[in-house]
């Protein structure tokens, strides 16, 4: 199992400290650019001439691997009961919000909504309940949305054990699946998991690999951007996805980056990743990994979306709905208490692909068959 190397991601932090202007030019046009320059191209010396360096390098690189396609994906919203007490988040227990199960006509309900919007990948997401997760309620959802010709069904819910997910692939071919570490700093994950299961880091942190070892295709890991020192969460997720290349290369793995955000009835006091930090990030991840897929949430707003979109992003989500059952309600995203966090690009599908067509991309509705 991975386990993350501190004392090796310090040193790496250290090294990328003491680097000069010169050295950080020179990692950034490095031939075999490795774990190292990947630490020292996020040196705070980066001064804007450098950051436009390493995000030309990040976008030619993208065009290179991806040309211009763009895969469109939507979060359906199912159930916001949770277990767990996140501090960060909406849906966590102790927020006096009221909880919405969609049964399993009303997700469906919902799914057709979606695929009336041209989307075919769907993401399945509900806060950490037993119910939530019961596979004996989720193997029917998947195949139905196949059925509904959805191409690419991924699931965003409570980690499962590797024979629940061997399940999940087997008998309704489930095809991805995201979970987050939020941060790879244990005293920080221990602090902003004070109660129910998430509490456990280990079980967390091995949910990918299990995930792997069950034959689930696609994979996304990433880390809640705000909670933990960006340039050692970077480092650490590095080398978690490196791990996970080399010993599980049968499946396809990919990252997010969602940046915390407001949301109703919770403590808003942590500091996000400022944006010109985001676009280091994602352009040193896309050195380091020149194949990896990389997904850009409706969390940022429209207009860093659309900059942001060339340096490195191969998916986006587009009209989302983060309260279960929005989709009926309004047709898109709407805003209302019952959301996991601010949904900040509200455009409709459509908005997106126009914006796309218009930039020089091909939005993508279809994954692949
Ligand atoms: S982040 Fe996920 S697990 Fe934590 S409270 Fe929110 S829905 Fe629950």
């Amino acid at each position: 199992m991975f386990v993350p190397d501190y004392e090796k991601t310090q040193k790496l932090v250290e090294i990328a400290d003491k680097s000069t202007k010169r050295d950080i030019i020179e990692a950034i046009n490095c031939q075999k650019f490795g774990i190292k320059e990947f630490a020292v191209s996020l040196s705070p010396l980066i001064d804007n001439e450098i950051l436009r360096m390493v995000a030309g390098r990040s976008t030619l690189l993208t065009r290179k691997r991806f040309g211009r396609a763009v895969s469109l994906y939507i979060p359906l919203y199912f159930d916001n009961r949770c277990t767990n007490s996140c501090v960060y988040c909406g849906f966590n227990c102790r927020n006096d919000v009221e909880r919405t199960v969609l049964s399993y006509d009303e997700i469906i309900k919902e799914a057709e909504i979606i695929r009336h919007h041209n989307f075919k990948n769907i993401l399945l997401v509900a806060g950490e309940h037993p119910e939530s997760s019961d596979i004996d309620f989720l193997v029917p959802v998947i195949r139905k949305l196949h059925e509904l010709d959805f191409t690419c069904v991924s699931i965003e819910i409570a980690p499962l054990e590797e024979e629940q997910y061997r399940t999940l692939v087997k008998d309704a071919h489930l095809d991805g699946l995201y979970v987050y570490q939020e941060t790879y700093n244990r005293e920080i994950y221990a602090a902003v998991h004070p109660a129910g299961k998430k509490n456990n880091y280990n079980w967390r942190l091995a949910t990918a690999e299990r995930a792997a070892k069950a034959g689930i295709p696609k994979i996304g890991i990433g880390f809640l951007l705000g909670l933990g020192d960006f340039r050692e969460e970077a480092v650490n997720l590095a080398q978690h996805l490196s791990y996970l290349q080399k010993h599980h290369w049968q499946s396809e793995f990919s990252i997010s980056f969602p940046r915390i955000r407001n949301a109703s009835g919770i403590n808003n006091s942590f500091t996000t990743v400022k944006d010109r930090d985001f676009v280091n990030l994602v352009s040193a991840l896309r050195l380091l990994f020149p194949e990896v897929g990389m997904s850009l949430s409706t969390r940022e707003n429209p207009d860093f979306r659309d900059a942001v979109i060339p340096i490195g992003f191969t998916n986006l989500s587009a009209g989302s709905s983060t309260t279960p059952g929005g989709y009926s309600k309004n047709g898109q995203a709407e805003k209302c208490h019952l959301e996991q966090f601010d949904v900040e690009d509200s455009r409709t599908p459509q908005e997106i692909a126009e914006t796309l067509n218009s930039k020089g991309f091909d939005p993508v509705w279809k994954d692949w068959e």
